[in-house]
């Protein structure tokens, strides 16, 4: 069994993003721009900002953080978008999710110009990865195929399992494994009203699980010598831990890991490679032309 080290291999990108960054400095252009936009002080958003601010650091971007109270309107919102759309010195920005309820995400991810949407969760941005034109793909499947690359995972012709169907993550991962260029799989997404949901996942080669829910995927779930990615990342409570709690993933990582050729760990599997994957989207914001 092959442990997919995440956190190395997200260091790896990130060193070699710095090193893109030092050659387009070196050859007279502008230091790549990321800003975030932050609303309200939810714990965990706060966290993921501070991690994004700190990538940046070390990938020689410069960040700009905009905040707002969680009183902020939906206008005030969608101008600022607007004003960033518009602003020539940032190359790329997000809008760090969720937003307070009185706030219509949709709405505001749609205020987003698609050229700047380095999240990659615009309407435009999803529709041209789903017909394989240059595009931001969102940063959590982005960085699981990237993982199964720099791994040398077969995929083309394998049976790809998804378990979950969101929009960051399920659906486009389904895309991404089924493209010609890379992944090349045979697709199924499973979901909470899928009928033989184990029976299903055994027959994957490379089983995907972005759930929710802690342990779900067991060894009976899983064919001897498969690929398991686990998205997972839930919150349980554990009082050895400062912080009170740790992350579980979708997998039951005991049980299963013997059995596989290759696996991710959480934490240290899939989590690190989606800021690492954000800050590859922001060089590609400098870098393309569209
Ligand atoms: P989500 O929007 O809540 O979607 C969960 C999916 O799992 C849904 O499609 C749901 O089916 C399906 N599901 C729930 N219970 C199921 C069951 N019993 N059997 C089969 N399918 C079931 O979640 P998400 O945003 O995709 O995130 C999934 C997990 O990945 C979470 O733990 C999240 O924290 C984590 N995550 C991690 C990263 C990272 O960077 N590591 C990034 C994003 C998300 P229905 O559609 O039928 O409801």
């Amino acid at each position: 069994m092959i442990l997919i080290d995440g956190t190395a291999t997200a260091a790896t990108i990130k060193e070699e993003i710095a090193q893109r960054v030092r050659q387009i400095l070196a050859d007279g252009g502008r230091r790549p721009h990321l800003a975030a936009i932050l609303v309200g002080h939810d714990g965990g958003s706060e966290t993921y900002v501070a991690n994004k601010v700190k990538a940046c650091e070390v990938c020689g971007f410069q960040s700009t953080l905009i905040r707002y109270e969680a009183d902020v309107t939906e206008q005030e919102l969608i101008d600022k978008v607007i004003e960033l759309n518009n602003d020539d010195s940032i190359d790329g920005f997000i809008v760090q999710l969720p937003l307070p309820r009185h706030i219509d995400e949709q709405k505001i991810i749609e205020a987003i110009d698609y050229r700047k949407d380095v999240d990659g969760f615009t309407p435009v941005n999803v529709g041209r990865m789903a017909i394989g034109l240059p595009c931001f793909i969102s940063a959590t499947p982005k960085g699981i195929m990237e993982l199964l690359k720099r791994y040398h995972i077969q995929t083309s012709g394998k049976h790809c399992v998804i378990i979950g169907r969101s929009n960051i993550v399920g659906k486009p991962m389904a895309q991404l494994m089924l493209q010609k260029i890379y992944g090349d799989s045979t697709v199924t997404i499973c979901h909470s009203h899928t009928e033989n949901l184990k029976e299903i996942c055994r027959t994957a080669d490379i089983l995907i699980a972005a759930i929710g829910r802690p342990a779900f995927v067991t060894a009976d779930m899983v064919k001897p010598g498969a690929t398991v990615i686990d998205v997972g990342t839930t919150r349980v409570p554990d009082a050895t831990r400062k912080s009170g709690f740790r992350l579980q993933g979708d997998v039951d990582f005991e049980h299963v890991a013997p059995l596989c050729s290759h696996i991710t760990p959480v934490p240290g599997g899939v989590g690190p490679m989606t800021i690492s994957m954000l800050m590859q989207n922001t060089l590609l914001a400098v870098e393309k032309n569209w």
